[in-house]
């Protein structure tokens, strides 16, 4: 018999999390709110890197967001967190080129806080709901719900609830997947981004200090993504199957700025959107496999090759790694030097190799042949489910946001679907 009840539950302290507890705490002043995470520490994706874009379309998937509406939320966010938007500049330039080549560059206000500077903001945000009266408990994790009597299982409890938000993010996938089967929630999967990430010297993709981020996009749904520069690190994300097979996908970060540290090094993903339509396949079981063939590949480690050697068309050795023009180490050791090509698939290969030149003619050098291509990263776009209404709810006083429920693809998107969801909470509490 659950004994712990509150008006309002959030599951996950990310953005999301942050956006409804916020609102929440700001529209219905006398509510019990409580906030978990499994996570020990607040972790949320806002202490990885932290650039956060002010722009739509960027992180707000336009199925679920007119220009309008996100604008309307981004305001809001905007508000609370106070950006330092960067300046740009050279952008026209740039913007022609790329327009020549049936390309574009997008204008987006962006700021970056970076992974240390995330970190002390969310300690912030996280203090000073504490101190309006949201109860947080890091450490417990939701493992699932009673839709019927409102009670969310954890790992330490049942709790009764009157409304609840679920926003566990992009890692929270499978525990989303399996909520929606247990409360029978339609949903689908089906659109996954499938791509490399590019590490490279600074002074071979100079544009990053005139535009910290750049958003290109090029022709077949392929486009550079997550940029970092200064004191910048490309990392691996382990991830599991169902049956236990482990695989990594790579990702990028960077510290904030701090002259004494920066490693001259830039990295950015380039990534390619595929989407199944007939027969409808899973984008998750599809990216799970290659990504496992990739460990295969690489002795259980995502691989990495240099631009010179692709070209080439061989292998990167570790004997051939460091040769000659190859005078930068990779920000990433714990990979294996390896072939791409034979591990991703051709179509895809081909977009994005496409894409490089077409990158390489818009800010000559990045297909210098030091540059780096890791392989694989793969974003699970998120599971689609089937929502009620426009706050982002499944069922009778429960609502999922975030990148894990497809309704948000970056901090602010997230942030803004928080928002939205908690005006549906709000009729509960
Ligand atoms: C390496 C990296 C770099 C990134 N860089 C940027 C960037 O620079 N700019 C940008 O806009 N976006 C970036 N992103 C993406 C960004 O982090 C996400 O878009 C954003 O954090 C999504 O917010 P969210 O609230 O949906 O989920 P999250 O921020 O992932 O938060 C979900 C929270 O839920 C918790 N949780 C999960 N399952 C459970 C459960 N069962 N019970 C309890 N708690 C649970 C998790 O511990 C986590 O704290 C980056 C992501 C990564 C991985």
């Amino acid at each position: 018999m659950a004994t712990d009840r509150y008006d309002a539950i959030i599951v996950g302290s990310g953005p999301a999390g942050m956006g409804a507890a916020f609102s929440l705490v700001e529209n219905k002043k006398d509510i019990s709110i409580l906030m978990i995470d499994k996570s020990p520490v607040s972790t949320g994706g806002m202490r990885n890197d932290c650039k956060m874009n002010f722009t739509f379309p960027i992180g707000f998937p336009e199925e679920y967001w007119t220009e309008d509406e996100a604008n309307k939320y981004l305001d809001i966010v905007s508000d609370k967190l106070k950006p330092r938007i960067f300046p740009k500049e050279n952008i026209k330039t740039y913007q022609e080129r790329a327009k020549r080549l049936d390309s574009s560059l997008l204008e987006i206000k962006q700021t970056h806080l970076g992974t240390d500077g995330g970190l002390s903001l969310i300690k912030e945000l996280l203090k000073e709901l504490e101190r309006r009266n949201v109860t947080l408990s890091l450490g417990e994790e939701a493992l699932s719900i009673d839709g019927n009597n409102r009670i969310l299982h954890t790992n330490k409890r049942d709790i009764l609830f009157k409304s609840i938000l679920i926003a566990p993010g992009r890692q929270g996938f499978s525990f989303l997947q399996d909520l929606m089967h247990e409360l029978d929630i339609p949903y689908m999967d089906n659109i996954v981004d499938i791509g490399i990430r590019v590490e490279t010297r600074l002074e071979h993709y100079p544009i990053v200090k005139d535009y910290y981020d750049p958003k290109f996009y090029f022709p077949e749904k392929v486009r550079t993504f997550c940029t970092n520069s200064g004191n910048a690190h490309v990392v691996k994300e382990k991830y599991q199957t169902k049956r236990g097979d482990i695989w990594y996908s790579v990702n990028g970060h960077a510290y904030s700025k701090d002259e004494k540290k920066d490693n001259g090094l830039v990295n950015f993903a380039m990534l390619k959107t595929v989407k199944f339509t007939e027969p409808l396949a899973s984008g998750q079981d599809f990216a799970e496999h290659l990504g496992v063939m990739a460990a295969m590949m690489g002795g259980g480690k995502p691989l990495m090759q240099r631009v010179g050697d692709f070209r080439m068309g061989r292998r990167s050795k570790l004997s051939t790694f460091n040769d000659d023009l190859y005078d930068f180490e990779p920000s990433l050791r714990d990979c294996c030097p390896s072939d791409i090509s034979l591990a991703m698939p051709s179509k895809i290969l081909r977009y994005i190799w496409a894409a490089m030149k077409k990158l390489d003619t818009i800010v000559p050098g990045i297909l210098h042949p030091s540059t780096i291509m890791y392989y694989p990263e793969i974003k699970l776009y998120a599971n689609k489910p089937q929502y009620l209404d426009n706050h982002f709810q499944v069922k009778e006083g429960i609502f999922f946001a975030g990148d894990g429920a497809g309704t948000s693809r970056g901090i602010t998107g997230a942030w803004a679907s928080g928002i939205r969801a908690s005006e549906g909470m709000d009729e509960y509490v």
